[in-house]
């Protein structure tokens, strides 16, 4: 009887189409096609620390189902640039979800000094809530001191709470301030002995059954094994020796060289924190992930859901043994083939074409000084200290008072105002003399103060960086710039947040539901990504947005 019924549904279809009744069903097709023109999920992924040429210097290590499948089948921005610094994980994370830069978005740092409350704050720390899933303050985290909306924001507002939003991340930050103020979770990592997968009460008051059964699976202890190089050591040839003066290394090691016992040296670098420093920090956080898609059933119906996941383990590694390093090359070999199997899953449960994927970075790196200064290229590191002692020299013999500075950080001088106010001075002409004392020093490239910042309009170069970078209401008095290639760090190891290419420029890959196959050498910036997302879904942007629409991605 079913047969019978289907063959003459089919007879009166096949009519239908030929009767040249085609109105009604193009009509009801393109109904179906409006409502299915959205992707089921939105898998946003930040690689932390990832330079664009990782995606080229790497090419021929990589497999086909990973970065390469993302490029053959997508669309591959290959100038793309942070538009402000500093060019830190918090204001990286925030600025590709809010679509703005600090200037709007407020997360001018990771930590910055908050004129207010007179103390360091950091992006995510928040007093007012409770760790979840674990007593450690680790868990005292939200996103509240985000001041604009996320696109992931927006999805919940469009669809009435129905899309969830879910964000992940080894480290709180990149975690948080991606899935935005309405999130229904964020997970981070807390390492040490515990090696959980925690929360705040900002989201939930216990751990759903998944993450608790998640983290007594053991999965992170199954990662502190051996970890060596993925393919043979001499076919290496895209990254340094792999004994060399310019890398960091794991306590408990004489020589930054594989292979690492991790369950060994996890004793004496904080337990399972060690696992962050590896490459299976990125593999431990795909599992999570796709625990996440199965558990939450994430991008089964057609309401949009939003996963943010954030790879962290890329930036650790490359803190530690720099941009050039063996190790750096076999974290992204590795990550590859996580992303790979992270795609492949993708397919089997939301369904090939169902979902859309983009990916980027919260920042670049710069190659470690001591190792550029061998190649005869102008880098160094600076003397905070003696640049320090002389200012203050100056500042009470000028103004004779040793009260006026009450912070420096991220390369900024916040100023005691009420003392300036006590001796009847004006703040403009403190700012201006201590700017003509200031650039007269060691390795200062320019010096700004916060009302050039705000009286002025900059369009191009650093100026330009540092004006989206600066938000008047939190940060500084006097904006310092270092000498090009010249950073606070130590001796070994790389780290990032100036305004230079190495730091600025990282990939910028769109995949999916909805996205055309090609590349493009136009100039595009980070804010681009979220309005091109909300565009795409046709929701509100974030509202602090000032990216554009990248038209040329969306099929
Ligand atoms: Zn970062």
């Amino acid at each position: 009887m079913k047969k019978i019924l289907s063959l003459i549904a089919f007879v009166f279809i096949f009519i239908s189409c030929g009767s040249q009744d085609q109105t009604i069903i193009s009509s009801v097709n393109s109904v179906e096609a409006k409502t299915n023109s959205r992707p089921k999920l939105v898998v946003g992924i930040v690689v932390d620390q990832m330079r664009y040429d990782y995606l080229t210097r790497f090419e021929s290590k990589y497999g086909e189902g990973g970065f390469k499948r993302m490029i053959n089948e997508g669309f591959n921005c290959k100038n793309n640039h942070f538009n402000y610094v500093p060019t830190y994980t918090g204001p990286g994370h925030a600025s590709i979800y809010t679509g703005t830069t600090p200037k709007y978005h407020g997360i001018i740092g990771n930590n910055w000094y908050d004129k207010t409350i007179k103390k360091m704050v950091y992006c995510a720390g928040d007093d007012n809530v409770e760790p979840v899933g674990t007593t450690n303050k680790a868990g005292k985290m939200t996103p509240r001191r985000m001041q604009t909306t996320s696109f992931a924001d927006e999805n919940r507002l469009f669809t009435q709470g129905q899309g969830k939003t879910i964000g992940i991340s080894l480290k709180d930050r990149g975690a948080i301030l991606p899935a935005g103020h309405t999130a229904n979770a964020a997970y981070w990592f807390h390492g040490r002995d515990e090696g959980s997968w925690i929360s705040s009460s900002f989201y939930m008051n216990e751990l759903p059954k998944w993450v608790t059964d998640f983290n007594t699976s053991e999965a992170a202890e199954s990662y502190l094994k051996v970890w060596n190089t993925v393919y043979d050591i001499s076919t290496y040839t895209e990254s340094g020796t792999d004994e060399n003066n310019f890398e960091g290394g794991f306590k408990g090691k004489d020589k930054a060289t594989f292979p690492y016992d991790l369950e060994a040296l996890s004793k004496e670098n904080r337990g399972f924190d060690i696992l962050k420093a590896t490459p299976y920090g990125n593999s431990l956080t795909t599992d999570f992930a796709m625990a996440a898609i199965k558990a939450e059933q994430l991008g089964q119906d057609n309401i949009t859901d939003i996963l943010t996941v954030s790879f962290s383990s890329t930036d650790y590694v490359g803190h530690n043994f720099g941009v050039n390093s063996k190790e750096v090359e076999d974290t992204y070999i590795r990550l590859d083939k996580d992303l790979e199997r992270f795609l492949n899953y993708l397919d089997i449960t939301v369904g090939k074409g169902e979902y859309t994927v983009f990916l980027t970075a919260d920042h670049g790196a710069i190659d470690v000084p001591s190792y550029l200064q061998s190649m005869n290229i102008p880098a160094g590191y600076l003397d905070n200290k003696a640049t320090k002692t002389r200012f203050e020299e100056y500042v009470s013999s000028k103004f004779n008072n040793s009260n006026l500075i009450e912070n420096v950080s991220n390369n900024q001088i916040f100023l005691n105002r009420v003392a300036i106010d006590s001796l009847g001075l004006n703040i403009n002409d403190v700012q201006e003399s201590m700017v003509n004392e200031l650039i007269a020093y060691k390795n200062v490239n320019k010096v700004f103060s916060a009302s050039t910042m705000t009286t002025s309009n900059f369009s191009t170069g650093i100026e330009s960086l540092l004006q989206n970078g600066y938000n008047q209401k939190r940060s500084g008095d006097i904006i310092l710039v270092p000498e090009s290639n010249y950073i606070s760090y130590s001796k070994t190891g790389s780290t990032h947040g100036s305004g230079l290419n190495h730091d600025t420029h990282v990939p910028l890959l769109f995949f999916g539901k909805g996205i055309k196959h090609g590349d493009t050498y136009n100039k595009t910036v980070i804010p681009d990504i979220a309005t091109t997302i909300s565009a795409f879904l046709g929701i509100s942007f974030p509202n602090g947005a000032t990216g554009e629409v990248l038209g040329f991605v969306i099929d």
